[in-house]
């Protein structure tokens, strides 16, 4: 076992821990939980109320008029989008920060960084390479804010701040610090606007040479077609290897390194001036997508371990950063655009390719998008393999509390918990219900408490 500490910390909502502050208490006698990390679905920070100073200067306050863009905006919902926005009631917040600290349990806040509000806010939106705005048809996948945007970062800097300042909590899980999910084809070739140049010369990249190496690389796919693909089947080709498969002269590399680095620079001058504001003891760190893909989400694991405190992620499987299911999510998108280019390609052999890309060939998984979409996946199995990469590929200089969604069958939950014991990890991330008491159970015999 690692020196770290051992963390449980339970992903939940602020508005339910206000109204049954009794669910730590719970938690923490029979699964031994030691911190949450809030998050109010209304306003998708963990609650906070922005002061006037930052609601004065947020980039993001006239969401309300924005209903054509945002129609969640007539039910009051908040978009999510880069740090704390004006107007937002934190009673409930405070509520649950009292509970916490009567019985002892650790609070993280939350809040978004980069990956969605681009569709809101055009402006600060990511733009491609090619120079055009994210691909709408991805929407649910995310449509991203620009990383570089230098008023907006200095901005959420302030946010995070003046939040740690005035709320008695213990440190950040902030979200969204990434680009949109993989699945999501046109936010791979971005962030390419001139803010993201600007970072490019400032960092040391080529950004011609990469534009270069990507446009190569669109031609090639271009011209892919099914016999290669068959045979690059038969030499079991992973993703760096179709890169270069694809006549690649390490443009696309050198692109996702970038889009990474920008991404840890930001996450670095955060943490630090969280604590240089606070101190040094308040945490920071984020969720991160699970190793197979993380390069194309802008997560290289080593960068993250210099600039946080840990790595966590959102949940075991399901939604868009879910780790079990990112590879599937993503093929999901990726083999009906290469049974577009290429001339005759089965959609069969673009899933097996793509699977196999990843790391995922040798499991037996649908070979039909519908079958994706609707047949039962082996999640324990794909979400066994990112813990196992994941302790593999990381330097045990942070701790890792790897996301165990816990609230659904108990057999399943149980087997998600012995990877993240088998692998040694220092806790996890926790999705689950209070009242489900089987799960609990599951929770209590499997990490032995
Ligand atoms: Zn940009």
């Amino acid at each position: 076992m690692s020196e770290h500490p051992q963390r449980f910390i339970w992903f939940c909502s602020t508005e339910y821990v206000a109204q049954y502050p009794d669910s730590l208490k719970k938690l923490r006698d029979e699964i031994g939980l030691t911190t949450i990390m809030p998050e109010s679905s209304v306003c998708h920070t963990s609650g906070f109320r922005a002061s006037d100073e930052i609601a004065q200067r947020g980039p993001f306050e006239d969401w309300r008029s924005r209903e054509a863009l945002w129609p969640k905006a007539k039910d009051g919902i908040y978009p999510p989008v880069a740090g704390t926005v004006g107007g937002f009631d934190d009673t409930p917040l405070l509520r649950v920060i009292d509970a916490c600290r009567e019985i002892g349990i650790e609070i993280w806040g939350h809040l978004g960084l980069w990956s969605y509000g681009g569709d809101v806010y055009p402006e600060y939106a990511m733009v491609d390479i090619f120079g055009k705005p994210l691909d709408m048809r991805y929407k649910q996948w995310g449509i991203g804010l620009c990383p570089s945007r230098k008023r907006i970062n200095e901005w959420t800097r302030d946010c995070l701040v003046d939040v740690i300042k005035r709320y008695d909590i213990d440190g950040f899980d902030v979200d969204h610090a990434r680009y949109p999910a993989p699945a999501n084809l046109s936010g791979l070739f971005a962030c390419a606007c001139e803010s993201c140049q600007d970072e490019a010369l400032r960092l040391g990249y080529d950004f011609h040479s990469m534009k270069e190496g990507l446009f190569q690389f669109h031609r090639a796919l271009n011209h892919l077609t099914q016999e290669q693909l068959l045979a690059g089947l038969e030499v079991n080709l992973n993703f760096w290897d179709f890169l270069s498969y694809l006549g690649d002269n390490y443009g696309v590399l050198e692109w996702l390194k970038f889009r990474a680095v920008v991404l840890a620079e930001r996450m670095r001058e955060f943490r630090d001036a969280v604590q240089r504001a606070a101190g040094p003891e308040k945490v920071f760190g984020s969720d991160v997508f699970p190793p197979s893909i993380a390069l194309l989400g802008g997560h290289l694991y080593a960068e993250w371990e210099a600039a946080t405190d840990y790595l966590t992620g959102g949940s075991s499987f399901g939604g868009v950063v879910g780790w079990a299911t990112t590879v599937t999510n993503l093929a999901t998108e990726w083999a009906p655009a290469l049974c577009q280019i290429v001339p005759g390609l089965n959609e069969g052999i673009a899933l097996q390719t793509i699977y196999q890309l990843f790391g995922y060939g040798d499991l037996a998984l649908p070979l039909s998008v519908a079958g994706i979409q609707g047949e039962s996946l082996p999640l324990s199995e794909m979400y066994r393999r990112e813990v196992t990469k994941l302790k593999a590929l990381t330097s045990g200089r942070i701790p890792l509390y790897p996301p165990v969604s816990a609230s659904g069958d108990p057999e399943l939950a149980r087997q998600l918990c012995t990877a993240v014991v088998d692998h040694e990890c220092d806790g996890a991330l926790f999705t689950l219900n209070p009242e489900g008491d089987e799960n609990l159970k599951v929770i209590r015999e499997v990490f032995g408490r």
